[in-house]
């Protein structure tokens, strides 16, 4: 099941691609693993997939020591300051980083063994209010001058979460909003790369708006079972 789940999930990226004139190379598909063991995600492994995504600090330290593969690691979840010490070794990629408090420690980290963290900004593109990220603009400009001024972080993208809905405006409007937004930063000089947005609900919409990295769960792993 696991190997055609990730067969048809590539397929259906491979036709997003086609139909909207993007290339298939552009597009990072990371696996969402969290709740899953460390067998299936060694399995995944073993059918082609490379990224992997944890949104729980702990969770991650303990696959990451445990799974001896060469997989690349990336932290998708909100990240308290004090658990930043975990993931720090551990993720080539932290994707939720939206307060200066966090990019300072993660910096601080990094700065100990002598790495280059690379981080997205979180941004919030809906009105949903459960959600974490950035609020405004403004923030994420001054976030993204003050990640610049720390030698051990490099900002490589912006990371957003389309609101929990089955209407299909609403979720390309939050995803065409955090591309422009990307354009205009930009456009200011910088140069960002990344655009983290799509989950299994809404990663074709999400390709058709400029997506590169993916980050789909249950379409490769069935439902969760948090038990
Ligand atoms: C769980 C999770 C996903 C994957 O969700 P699916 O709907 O299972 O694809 C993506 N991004 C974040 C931040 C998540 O926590």
């Amino acid at each position: 099941m696991l190997e055609n789940n990730i067969k048809i999930v590539i397929d259906k990226i491979q036709n997003v691609c086609f139909r909207s004139g993007r290339n298939f190379s552009d597009i990072n598909l990371i696996a969402v693993s969290k709740t899953q063991s460390i067998e299936i995600i060694s399995d995944a492994f073993n059918y082609g997939l490379i990224n992997f995504g944890e949104n729980k600090a702990q969770e991650l330290k303990q696959k990451a020591e445990q799974i001896k593969l060469n997989l690349i690691w990336h932290f998708i979840g909100h990240l308290q300051t004090n658990k930043v010490k975990y993931v720090i070794n551990h993720a080539e990629y932290i994707h939720s980083v939206d307060s200066k408090k966090l990019a300072d420690e993660i910096n601080t980290k990094a700065e100990k063994i002598n790495k280059l963290q690379k981080i997205l900004l979180e941004v919030k593109t809906s009105d949903e209010e459960s959600k974490f990220g950035l609020q405004t603009e403004e923030q994420v400009f001054e976030l993204i001058e003050f990640c610049k001024s720390k030698k051990n972080l490099e900002v490589v993208g912006l990371m957003t979460m389309a609101p929990f809905t089955e209407d299909e405006i609403s979720i390309r409007k939050s995803f065409s909003n955090l591309r422009m937004l990307k354009d205009k930063i930009n456009s200011c000089g910088h140069n960002l790369k990344e655009l983290s947005m799509g989950m299994t609900n809404d990663f074709e919409i999400a390709i058709e708006e400029g997506s590169t990295m993916l980050r789909i769960g249950t379409a490769i792993f069935g439902e969760r079972n948090y038990n």
